[in-house]
């Protein structure tokens, strides 16, 4: 147990993934939120799982966080240590979705996967990234009825 414990942790075929699955559920949560906390920013975590090969998103993980000049911090040390980092989604309240020097930091250190939404903060105004800060794709799918709360 305790061993496939630590393989779940640091096996890294376990983040090896061709395509991301966004539910529709959480890209309507991570809008909706962005909006909310407008002028301010909101960051979550990115729940999830991997499915033959397709990281599946599935719905965010709010962590204490603290505000400072460089924007919110996320205190990981707060992540359960059984769940996974995928990555992370936060605001840009302003007009650009790309990533700042913190953020590639941030992206590089912890998930495979993140996300950056700015305003208006519609659907298209969602970017997507890898951990090196390079655009990817993902496609947004219906969540299945059996995942809705
Ligand atoms: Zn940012």
């Amino acid at each position: 147990m305790f061993e496939k414990f630590l393989s779940g942790i640091f096996n890294s075929s376990d983040y090896d993934f061709d395509e991301v699955h966004v539910h529709d559920e959480v890209i309507d949560s991570i809008l909706h939120y962005a909006r909310s906390a407008d002028p301010n920013e909101f960051m979550a975590l990115l729940d999830g799982r991997i499915d033959n090969k397709v990281l599946i998103i599935t719905g965010l993980i709010f962590l204490p966080v603290e505000s400072s000049y460089e924007g919110v911090i996320m205190n990981t040390g707060m992540l359960p240590v059984t769940m996974k980092n995928w990555g992370s989604v936060h605001s840009h309240p302003g007009p650009s979705a790309l990533p700042s020097n913190t953020d590639l930091d941030s992206f590089a250190k912890r998930g495979v996967f993140h996300m950056i939404v700015c305003r208006p903060y519609g659907v298209d105004d969602i970017m997507a990234y890898n951990k090196y800060g390079e655009n990817i794709s993902y496609k947004i799918v219906k969540t299945p009825l059996d995942e809705l709360i």
